[in-house]
């Protein structure tokens, strides 16, 4: 039978509720919703990143096919330059000039040809230039709400923190010269517990279990030895004495 003097049983009381506090104060710090915004803004930015890659890759492709198909209009041009020159110079004899002009006119053709080529890959480049900045602008605003959300959790991480300190410095003193037998025996029921190893008896009610005990065993509870250290028969905690005229724990 453990026994603890009354005194250190009731002051039980108050490090249960600090370490209730704590298991609280520690449960918000995971559960915080701006984990939830960091994950959402960091899977958006993964969209974002990915569409920027394949629009940038898109837009360095089409400019390289635009100045390929701008050196080729310009080698047409060139060629049917040279062939109106030479169809122009005195020396030509009738058969050239006749061949040259057949040359041009289907330079001509080809050049109108190529001009369209490079006009509608132009216009693809365009396309994907315009969605290449919108990708960026889109990217740079989750940044900067990344940014914000970041700072926004760690103030809220540090609040909980400080006062997370607060309610272990404050445990300590009141822990402090506590029984160390009982001190023990409520560790170990609150790993086993949920957190929970001591209660308040109040009337015939286990705080802990919250559920009414027989009025024998209340009776034989009451009439046990102050040091006695009481187990309430339906949770396993301990249950304290004398706590009526205390505020419940919260
Ligand atoms: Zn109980």
């Amino acid at each position: 039978m453990t026994t603890a003097p009354a005194p250190d049983q009731l002051r039980l009381l108050d490090v249960q509720a600090l370490d209730t506090r704590a298991q609280q104060l520690a449960h918000q710090r995971r559960v915080h919703p701006a984990h939830e915004r960091a994950t959402e803004l960091a899977s958006r930015l993964a969209d974002l990143e990915a569409a920027y890659v394949t629009s940038k890759t898109a837009v360095s492709d089409l400019r390289r096919e635009v100045a390929k198909a701008e050196a080729d209009v310009e080698q047409v041009r060139t060629r049917a330059a040279r062939d109106q020159a030479r169809l122009a110079s005195a020396a030509v004899s009738a058969k050239d000039a006749q061949a040259l002009t057949h040359e041009i006119a289907a330079l001509a053709r080809r050049q109108s040809d190529l001009e369209e080529i490079e006009l509608e890959v132009m216009e693809r480049l365009e396309a994907h230039e315009t969605t290449l900045a919108e990708v960026g602008k889109a990217r740079d605003e989750v940044l900067a709400q990344q940014e914000e959300a970041a700072g926004i959790l760690e103030r809220a991480l540090a609040t909980l923190d400080e006062e997370l300190a607060q309610v272990a410095a404050e445990r300590e003193q009141v822990a402090h010269g506590l029984d160390a037998g009982l001190l023990a025996l409520y560790d170990r029921l609150r790993a086993q517990l949920g957190g929970s190893g001591a209660a308040a008896l109040r009337g015939r009610r286990c705080e802990g279990c919250r559920l009414d005990l027989n009025p024998s065993d209340v009776e034989k509870i009451k009439a046990a030895p102050p040091e006695q250290v009481v187990r309430c028969e339906e949770c396993g905690r301990i249950l304290v004495r004398g706590a009526d005229g205390r505020s419940a724990a919260s």
